[in-house]
């Protein structure tokens, strides 16, 4: 496929969230393939040194008269959209928190985008719109049935691109529906930095660091080989490739496509912990409790579309170096915080 962000012209790309986990990771992949940026970012998950100062536009998407003004003045060719909360549980106590944060935000990131004819969108989806798919692994055409408000408030969006392509001929989009995101830069420049991290991997290897007494597994009665949950785990620098090629495919003018981010074969939380514990070389303490609300059994993706479509090439599907680069970045960030990326 020819690469348009390789051309003479830079693409100038508006990055919501992208001083975030996911969002830093492809700001940083976008720049190195010479884009040009401007990050919006409330920060309050995100951080400030996960990318370059001049690029930075500290702003909330609930503040539409701020939002406006940074893409005014950016004038982007396209539009990357990241800024959400992503905690499955949280969403499942705090519903209108993520209705708001991510259908409510998303609305009027979408109004302005088109009001500044901005006709290229990419979407960060996630796979709890399946729900818990009977399917597995899971093609883009099965039900959206999603079983928490993260997951639903996830699918909304994906409705209002739907529907606003199908009204609007110039605008195209890409969804990208996010299997589980994990690992870090391999050169340690960036990485995964909440407050109060959640995720499996990143509690896994803070135990071992002994910043948690010890790990909990949500739920060993799954109707799963080993009674836990199977996630498939894709490392963050394939993930930002797929941004990349989704941004390519849309510059070279084709059509909205909604597709799976994933390898297509998973691993229960067994799994990951003993690799954790192998990789860090820490028998850390693990212990077994109730189900969390809101846990499909099995989310395993279905990645031939993105495979045949973008032509993107995972490089890094391996759950060893998935939790090396993860560890490689933890012991960094406890030695010496989070360090300004250059
Ligand atoms: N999980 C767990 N203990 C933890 C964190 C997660 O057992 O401390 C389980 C969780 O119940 C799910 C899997 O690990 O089955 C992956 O959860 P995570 O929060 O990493 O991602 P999600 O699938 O919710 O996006």
């Amino acid at each position: 496929m020819t690469n348009l962000l390789q051309s003479t012209k830079p693409v100038r790309v508006f990055v919501t969230g992208g001083a975030g986990y996911i969002g830093s990771h492809v700001t940083l992949a976008l720049r190195e393939a010479g884009c040009e940026l401007c990050v919006y970012d409330n920060l309050t998950t995100g951080h400030r040194e996960a990318v370059l100062q001049d690029e930075l536009v500290k702003g909330d998407l609930a503040d539409r008269k701020a939002l406006g003004k940074a893409m005014k003045a950016f004038r982007p060719d396209a539009v990357l959209h990241f800024a959400a909360s992503i905690e499955v549980g949280e969403s499942v106590s705090d519903p209108l928190k993520y209705y708001r944060n991510n259908s409510v935000n998303a609305l009027n990131l979408l109004e302005l985008t088109r009001e500044l004819n901005v006709d290229k969108f990419v979407f960060s989806s996630t796979a709890a719109v399946y729900g818990s798919p009977q399917q597995f692994p899971v093609t883009e055409d099965a039900i959206l049935a999603p079983i928490n408000p993260y997951g639903a408030s996830k699918m909304m969006t994906e409705r209002f691109l739907d529907d606003l392509a199908a009204a609007d001929q110039e605008f195209k989009y890409v969804s990208l529906r996010y299997f589980n995101v994990a690992g870090a830069d391999p050169k340690g420049r960036l990485g995964q930095d909440y407050a109060n991290p959640t995720h499996l991997i990143t509690r896994a290897l803070k135990t071992a660091l002994g910043k948690y007494p010890k790990l909990q597994i949500f739920g060993t009665d799954y109707a799963t080989q080993d009674g836990t949950c199977i996630r498939d785990y894709i490392h963050v620098v394939d993930l930002a490739q797929a941004h990349l090629d989704a941004l390519n495919y849309l510059m070279l003018g084709s059509d909205s496509q909604v597709l799976n981010c994933g390898y297509g074969h998973g691993f229960s939380v067994r799994e990951v912990i003993d690799m954790a514990k192998q990789v860090t070389g820490v028998d850390f303490p693990v212990e077994e409790v109730g189900r969390r609300p809101g846990d499909p059994a099995q989310l395993i993706a279905d990645n031939n579309k993105i495979i045949r479509l973008l032509s993107w090439h995972p490089r890094h599907d391996d759950l060893k170096t998935i939790i090396e680069t993860a560890w490689f970045w933890e012991q960094k960030l406890a030695l010496s915080g989070f360090k300004q990326i250059v």
